[in-house]
């Protein structure tokens, strides 16, 4: 497995903002990355100087080999490698969807064919329409569809399903592993936990321009070992207690009420419990 992005060091300030207070990253080829993070963390802003759009302030940053503040002698050719989908969407409203995926494959020097490419994101009953008639949800299919049209190695995705209807979401997700699965790495930012819990091999969670921590979408916080809690109806009484054995509590549950326990109920923190945990107090 090779590391397709590192970043060591990373700062960025804006003025006084300290936007990027010193990242450190390292994503391997083939792996969905999410990062997660509350408005303003910096997300955005570590991403473009990773897509080459931002200039940083220090430290060292690799992407696909090549550093993107010059490209190396790369240029172009870095660039073909490298499918963006930004967060806003783009504006090609007079062309039909075929005619703007077939206009930017002119652009790669070895395109995915636009046909498979929008039987892919879905668009396969809207190749005709125009890009202007189009639904907030399949507009935002059509910028997936353009941001892979490269045949890209890695895959940036800023905020991708924001407007999707949960179909379209989850038929989104199967894209995006289909996508890994053929070999790409994917870097993609999010506000939608069960995104990144459904999709995401690893994320990093930013907070304030630093990361907090980097992990499986599973063991982040120490969410696989943390205390479940047990609830149940004893009598006209709801109890709840928190147990890092829960299943001896159950047992033991169960054998005082003789069989079943009412409205028995075993929790664990959820992927949004951890992360609203790491980051509280950053609201503003
Ligand atoms: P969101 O989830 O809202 O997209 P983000 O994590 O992507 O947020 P960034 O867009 O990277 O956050 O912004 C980080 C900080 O830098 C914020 O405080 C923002 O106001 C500031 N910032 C971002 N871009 C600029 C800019 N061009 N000029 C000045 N300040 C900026």
């Amino acid at each position: 497995m090779s590391t397709v992005i590192s970043v060591s060091g990373l700062h960025k300030s804006y003025g006084s903002n300290h936007a990027v207070a010193g990242i450190d990253l390292a994503i391997e080829q083939g792996e969905i990355f999410a990062l997660l993070g509350p408005n303003g963390a910096g997300k955005t802003t570590t991403v473009e100087i990773l897509e080459g759009f931002r200039d940083r302030d220090s430290g060292s940053v690799q992407v696909l080999g090549f550093d993107p503040a010059t490209k190396g002698r790369a240029g172009q050719e870095w660039r073909d490698r490298i499918g963006i989908v930004l967060q806003s969407t783009h504006d090609a409203g007079d062309l039909t969807v075929l005619e703007s995926v077939s206009h930017f494959a002119k652009y790669y020097e070895s395109p995915k064919d636009p046909h498979e490419v929008i039987n892919l994101v879905g668009l396969t009953d809207k190749s005709n329409a125009l890009g202007r008639t189009l639904s907030g949800g399949q507009r935002r299919r059509l910028d997936v569809a353009l941001g892979i049209i490269g045949n890209p190695e890695l895959i940036f995705l800023d905020e991708p399903t924001t407007g999707f209807d949960p179909e379209a979401r989850r038929a989104f997700w199967q894209l995006i592993r289909k996508l890994r699965d053929e070999g790409a790495t994917i870097l993609l930012t999010t506000h939608y936990l069960d995104e990144a819990e459904a999709l995401a091999d690893r994320v990093a969670v930013i907070n304030r321009g630093k990361i907090v921590e980097v992990s499986t979408p599973a063991l982040l916080g120490g969410r696989a070992t943390s205390l479940a809690t047990v609830s149940w109806r004893d009598g006209v009484e709801l109890r709840k207690e928190k147990s890092a054995n829960p299943t001896a509590l159950v047992a033991q549950l169960s054998a005082q009420f003789g069989g079943e326990v009412p409205e028995l109920n075993v929790k664990r923190a959820s992927l949004e419990d951890i992360y609203l945990e790491m980051i509280g107090g950053a609201h503003e």
